[in-house]
């Protein structure tokens, strides 16, 4: 058995398609969203990651601003700036991007975030109202596998899905995402004992973990849907998930690679929510 790709690349491109409809008739009403990402220091992985969401944007149809700071930028000169962006009408979506230099508190950064441009979905209020089962905006990689998996037309209802990584960011609210949609949920950290025999009882699994293929063959369910939400970059400079793809694919129904998987529907999720959040802007 050969598994069946779930193509994250084509549908990302799929959504962000679907958003210029809404962008354009945002702009028949004077309104053009806008994004603006602050970036912090000089981490590699970070920077590319701030200019890879700039591109999409302006590729979509927002207008989109970074906002860098060096390494030893002070709180309280991020916090002003956080409260400029929340101020300004042009600015319908406010990123941080993560991790923040160690003498910042990201808990407070991301809270000072207004709750209605937090497209990144991670103020308390936008988790509280996911918690709850209220609409609030939902973090992009959860989303985005979310729709990976409706997109395949996986089923999910009674079925064990299981979630290795308990981030606030991934696994907690894939966790709450996929129990709305009525499975049963498993959530592996890094405390689990007796990983494998956890994961093969999964009819969907999905890894968020950033340990290169520690999901190989012997611990995937025959037929179950595996989606990887790892990115790892190895020695040599490739970047690689956190599933064993060739293996796994040799046991799996259907399977999301890396690159090209959950990476590039992050990306048209956060999109999606900026745009929400400029037609919220104006009722
Ligand atoms: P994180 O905050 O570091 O969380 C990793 C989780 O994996 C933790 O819950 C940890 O357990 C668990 N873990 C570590 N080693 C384990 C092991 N051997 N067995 C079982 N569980 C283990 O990471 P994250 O931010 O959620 O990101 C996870 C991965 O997804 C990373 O590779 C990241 O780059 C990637 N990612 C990709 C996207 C995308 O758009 N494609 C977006 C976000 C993240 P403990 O809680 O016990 O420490």
């Amino acid at each position: 058995m050969r598994a069946t790709l779930i193509d994250g690349k084509s549908l990302a491109a799929t959504v962000r398609a679907a958003q210029r409809n809404a962008i354009d008739a945002l702009a028949a009403r004077g309104v053009r969203p806008g994004l603006a990402a602050i970036l912090v220091g000089s981490d590699p992985a970070s920077r590319v990651y701030v200019r890879t969401k700039a591109r999409a944007c302006e590729e979509t149809g927002v207008r989109s601003e970074i906002h860098e700071f060096p390494d030893g930028v002070s709180e309280k000169a991020l916090l002003e700036r956080v409260a400029q962006l929340n101020a300004d009408p042009r600015v319908h979506g406010i990123l941080v991007q993560l991790p923040l230099p160690r003498q910042l508190d990201s808990n407070r950064v991301l809270e000072a975030v207004s709750p209605a441009k937090d497209v990144d979905g991670f103020h308390a209020m936008n988790l509280g109202a996911l918690l709850q089962g209220r609409t609030g905006f939902v973090p992009g990689t959860p989303a985005g596998v979310m729709r990976m998996l409706e997109h395949a037309g996986v089923p999910l209802a009674g079925k064990n899905a299981t979630i290795v990584g308990r981030s606030t960011i991934v696994g907690k609210p894939l966790a709450l995402l996929l129990l709305q949609k009525d499975a049963t949920v498993t959530i592996c950290h890094s405390k689990t004992r007796d990983l494998a025999a956890v994961t093969r009882q999964a009819d969907i699994l999905i890894a968020a973990v950033g340990r290169a293929k520690l999901i190989h063959a012997g611990m995937v369910k025959p037929g179950a849907c595996v989606i990887d939400v790892g990115t790892n970059r190895l020695a040599d400079g490739k970047l690689a998930g956190d599933v064993d793809f060739e293996s796994v694919s040799a046991v799996a129904a259907s399977i999301s690679p890396v690159p090209g998987g959950v990476g590039p529907m992050t990306v048209a999720m956060m999109i999606a929510n900026t745009v929400r959040a400029a037609e919220l802007s104006i009722g």
